[in-house]
């Protein structure tokens, strides 16, 4: 491990420290960006200063250094595209419809469970390549195209495995009631979820995760999931409120949830007693733009002082996308929040949200030296809509990529 000096910052992102290494969105307005240096060493953030004699010099000038991207909403692995789904949305078929003619989870299932595990790999492998090149340095894996036992406990295991061969960090979620499974009533499926408890707390995952919706699970379901979490000393984490209110999160709150995703149909009171909980608002607003949803209340989630997130939700069916600049961008133009609201809400919250946020997701000393170079100041990521600006990607206090045409930057003793 080697001593990085970056010298010359335009603008260095500083989240205030607090205790518990999370800051509530009310607070964003305390983000700094003063310009500056920061010097990583034994991976690890050493100072806030540069170093005349590091063993590589990086030229910061005219760049924003951020915290590494946080992704911590995404369904990788997955097998395959859904392509022809997406035009026939767009055309107006309903999902109903399409998840009727054999499409929607059930054919990413099928495709999954026709897959070799080299194949499957080697598309998330792809994947994880081009978040890091968008500046991704942490995410998250969710199970849940399995919709067996056999196929969920393989989908963890594939997780594990692109832990091992992708340079970012992975956390693995058991999202173990997405849909269900053919055969299944949700009922018996739940009873399944609990006999397979014991083999999932054998796996890394850190998280049970549970889709609520009339097309899903019920409250009911929720509440068993939170029972299960609680029981086996995982974090419960929910999609709820995507395409219709079901006043899920007061449920999900009681259960102890982590985070409730998605919440483009949030019940207006549901806005202050999320705010007020240690559970984190994960937006995902590229589903919301490429399903056609509603547009979460963001801005009173943050005005109200949520621990507010932004994720990709990278999956074939509902947002393809890999960019969380991109979503930086819909979340600065949709919700209407600041650039420091979008970029905290990718970087230390979405660290809180995978129970890392005392190891990285912040630039303050003796955090994991996990650094993104931007090659321009952060006004330029949401006005220059879909550009990527990443430049620079330090893992860990290792360049883990360098966009071909800012080499120049690196001067190596
Ligand atoms: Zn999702």
């Amino acid at each position: 491990l080697s001593t990085v000096s970056i010298e010359g910052a335009a603008e260095v992102l500083r989240i205030p420290a607090t205790e518990e290494h999370v800051l509530r969105h009310d607070r964003a307005g305390e983000i700094g960006l003063d310009g500056g240096s920061l010097t990583l060493a034994d991976g690890r953030i050493a100072a806030l200063d540069s170093r005349p004699h590091a063993d590589l010099h990086v030229d910061a000038s005219g760049c924003a250094v951020l915290p590494g991207l946080v992704d911590c909403h995404t369904h990788l692995p997955f097998c395959g595209w859904r392509a022809e789904e997406y035009a026939q949305k767009v055309a107006g078929t309903s999902y109903e419809e399409i998840a009727r003619s054999g499409g929607g989870i059930a054919a990413s299932a099928r495709a999954l469970a026709g897959a070799s595990d080299d194949a499957v790999i080697a598309q998330a492998r792809g994947l994880a390549t081009e978040m890091l090149q968008h500046g991704t340095t942490t995410l998250e894996c969710k199970s849940g195209y399995g919709l067996s036992v056999d196929g969920e406990l393989r989908a963890l295991a594939l997780a594990e495995r692109l832990d091992r061969e992708v340079p970012q960090t992975v956390v693995s979620t058991a999202l173990l009631a997405h849909a269900v499974p053919p055969g299944f009533t949700a009922d018996e499926w739940m009873d399944a979820v609990a006999g397979m408890m014991d083999a999932v707390a054998d796996r890394d995952a850190w998280a049970l995760d549970i889709y609520v919706e009339s097309v899903a699970f019920g409250l009911e379901h929720l509440e068993r999931m939170g029972a299960l979490a609680q029981d086996y000393g995982l974090a419960l984490r929910a999609h709820v409120e995507q395409f219709s209110t079901m006043r899920s999160v007061p449920v999900a709150l009681a259960a102890g949830a982590r985070s409730v995703d998605h919440l483009a149909c949030l019940h207006p009171d549901d806005v202050a007693p999320l705010a007020a909980a240690d559970c984190a608002a994960v937006l995902l607003p590229g589903a919301e733009l490429l399903g056609d949803e509603r547009v979460a209340p963001a801005r009173a989630l943050a005005d109200a002082g949520a621990i507010c997130v932004l994720a990709t939700d990278c999956n074939p069916g509902t947002s393809p996308v890999v960019s969380l600049p991109v979503v930086v961008g819909l979340a600065v133009r949709r919700y209407g929040w600041t650039v420091s609201e979008a970029l905290l809400a990718c970087t230390q919250s979405a660290a809180w949200v995978l129970g890392l946020a005392h190891d990285l997701g912040a630039l303050d000393p003796g955090k994991r030296a996990d650094v993104v170079l931007l090659d321009s100041p952060v006004s330029h990521l949401p006005y220059r809509f879909g550009r990527n600006p990443a430049a620079l990607v330090l893992v860990g206090g290792e360049v883990a990529w360098v966009r071909p045409d800012q080499a120049w930057r690196l001067r190596r003793r």
